[in-house]
């Protein structure tokens, strides 16, 4: 089973409402076990459903990156309770080396459906929670760049000469959209994004 690729922004599936989930079967759980596979290969913290090309209300998450560390699949997931709030960088894998400052939750409490078919909440704080958010607002077709702070959007960009081997430098919105419409371009003439 091939990992699948992560949806680029300017694909209309980011921007499509995800639908609720109604049947457990095959084909759900093989879209969860991708989703993980894809989190997993591309040093992700968290993956929502539309990012590999599927509108349905899935989003699998780790609080690290580290191997041996809780991974949630999560069927339906919704926020019931939210309260504080946390500032931080934020970045996503469909929108690759672009990262900028948004305020969240602090905590939150997340209700959802296991692969069992068991209804679970969980209590989520700090990079955890900002996972959740992150990944149910990818259901609602909200991406990072739409709750960011204009003025924070940067590039991270590799640099083997910086203590710590990368250097940020300001962009924008417009400049960003047009690198990821080149981007999309780009795998669009290999036939990368169509399944
Ligand atoms: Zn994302």
């Amino acid at each position: 089973m091939a990992t699948p690729l992560i949806r680029i922004y300017g694909d209309p599936v980011l921007r499509t409402k995800a639908k609720q989930v109604r049947e457990l079967d095959g084909g759900l759980y093989d879209l969860i076990e991708q989703m993980v596979a894809a989190m997993c290969e591309n040093e992700g913290v968290g993956l929502a459903a539309p990012q590999v090309g599927s509108p349905s209300r899935v989003i699998v998450a780790r609080p690290d990156t580290e191997e041996d560390t809780e991974i949630f699949r999560l069927i339906n997931p919704r926020i019931i309770a939210a309260e504080g709030s946390q500032e931080g960088m934020e970045g996503c894998l469909s929108l690759p080396s672009l990262r900028g400052e948004v305020k969240r939750s602090a905590q939150v409490v997340v209700e959802a459906m296991t692969t069992e078919g068991k209804n679970i909440t969980i209590e989520a704080t700090g990079l955890l929670a900002r996972v959740f958010e992150h990944e149910i607002d990818h259901l609602n077709s909200v991406l990072f760049v739409d709750r960011a702070a204009a003025d924070t959007l940067c590039w991270l960009l590799p640099d083997p000469d910086a203590e710590e081997g990368y250097r940020l430098e300001e962009t924008t919105i417009e400049e960003a959209e047009q690198r990821f419409a080149r981007l999309l371009a780009k795998r669009r003439a290999k036939g990368g994004a169509q399944q």
